[in-house]
């Protein structure tokens, strides 16, 4: 199962290239790992939405990078990430770097995974979030007051589909009331 596809031994002296794979690395790699018969976990440094990072190369001669835990193992284990995708967690456990609990998707998957298990997309904790609670409760006061879709997605500088998602509460759920939220 594990075929060490992108893991290069750098035998030849070259000093590795920024952000590669290699061997010297692996043993570190996996030095900072709980293994266990579910999930494995990265017990070095996470951030604050819970992945762990691991660092590679020097500063010094400029191939410093720092990887996502779990990108590293799966290009350590499986394979190269092919442009545009990203890995996602099968367990939606963001420390995890149990190469079987990865798979390669699209941001959408990734989005997805992430409101099916309830991550992300709740409020402020995005940093990219464009929307605050005030913000989203203050929209759907206005969608109960008529005010059309494409306006209110101008307004706050998002998506239509982002102003649909809130109506419906597939996005901040957690500002639907409870019995609407009990509904569906
Ligand atoms: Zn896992």
């Amino acid at each position: 199962m594990v075929q060490h596809t992108e893991l290069r031994a750098c035998d030849q002296g070259d000093a590795p290239r920024r952000g590669q794979v290699v061997q010297s690395d692996a043993a570190r790699f996996w030095s900072k790992v709980s293994r266990s018969e579910g999930c494995w976990e990265w017990r070095a440094y996470r951030d604050r939405d819970g992945y762990g990072r691991f660092g590679t190369g020097s500063r010094l001669l400029k191939t410093r990078f720092v990887h996502y835990a779990h990108v590293y193992a799966y290009r350590a284990e499986v394979g190269p990430v092919p442009a545009g995708k990203l890995v996602r967690h099968l367990c939606n456990r963001p420390w995890c770097v149990r190469p079987d609990h990865l798979a390669v998707g699209t941001q959408l998957e990734n989005m997805a995974d992430m409101v099916a298990a309830g991550r992300s997309t709740r409020g402020t904790r995005n940093a990219q979030a464009k929307l605050n609670d005030a913000k989203v409760l203050a929209i759907r006061e206005r969608l109960r007051a008529g005010h059309g879709t494409a306006r209110l997605a101008a307004m706050y500088g998002v998506s239509e589909s982002a102003i649909h998602q809130i109506r419906k509460g597939v996005i901040w759920r957690h500002l639907l009331p409870a019995d609407e939220a009990a509904n569906d």
